[in-house]
């Protein structure tokens, strides 16, 4: 087998999910009461990638920056050495989803080249949604980004972004 480590950003305003994502993928557990995140949150996780008759273990550093809220708070040490990034929204907080170009100004800025993938967490909350499917569709076309609809709640997708973006950081 072929080890790598690979330091994945996850981005977006506060209460989107991003803890929830860490704590979802790496210890499947889910809390439904918010608690905001103090300092920067890291976890790790495992994957198993099978590429081109190759074997890959890869280890996920996962980096969640807390005061996400203000832009100006994310600190550079945070992007320093990222390898891949997910921006994150909300489906019920079109504040979250409008955010989303100066989080991807912010992270082209510092990491110009690195794999991206656009998530939409809380589809379970679908029916509440203010943002037009449509509109998502576009930005991810626009951006040339995957868009990944997910649940952390039903625990629904999260796996494929983790597997998508691992295959894309060894493709390059
Ligand atoms: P962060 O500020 O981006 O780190 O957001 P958190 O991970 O702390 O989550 C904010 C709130 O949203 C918490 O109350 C979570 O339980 C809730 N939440 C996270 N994911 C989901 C989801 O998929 N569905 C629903 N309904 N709530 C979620
Ligand atoms: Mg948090």
């Amino acid at each position: 087998d072929i080890e790598h480590d690979v330091k994945i950003l996850i981005l977006g305003s506060g209460g989107v999910g991003k803890s929830s994502i860490i704590r979802r993928y790496c210890l499947n557990q889910y809390i439904p009461v918010y608690k905001k995140t103090i300092g920067v949150q890291y976890n790790e996780a495992d994957i198993h990638v099978q590429m081109d008759g190759s074997n890959y273990q890869i280890k996920l550093l996962l980096y969640d920056a807390a005061g996400q809220e203000d832009f100006n708070n994310v600190s550079e040490q945070y992007f320093r050495d990222a390898q891949a990034a997910i921006l994150v929204f909300s489906t019920i907080d079109r504040g979250s989803f409008d955010s989303l170009r100066r989080w991807k100004r912010l992270l082209d800025k510092s990491c110009p080249n690195i794999p991206k993938v656009l998530v939409q967490n809380k589809v379970d909350l679908i029916q509440n949604s203010c943002i037009k499917p449509e509109e998502v569709e576009s930005l991810s076309m626009e951006w040339n980004m995957k868009l990944y609809r997910v649940s952390v709640k039903d625990d629904f997708n999260l796996k494929n972004v983790f597997q998508y973006l691992s295959e894309v950081f060894l493709a390059g």
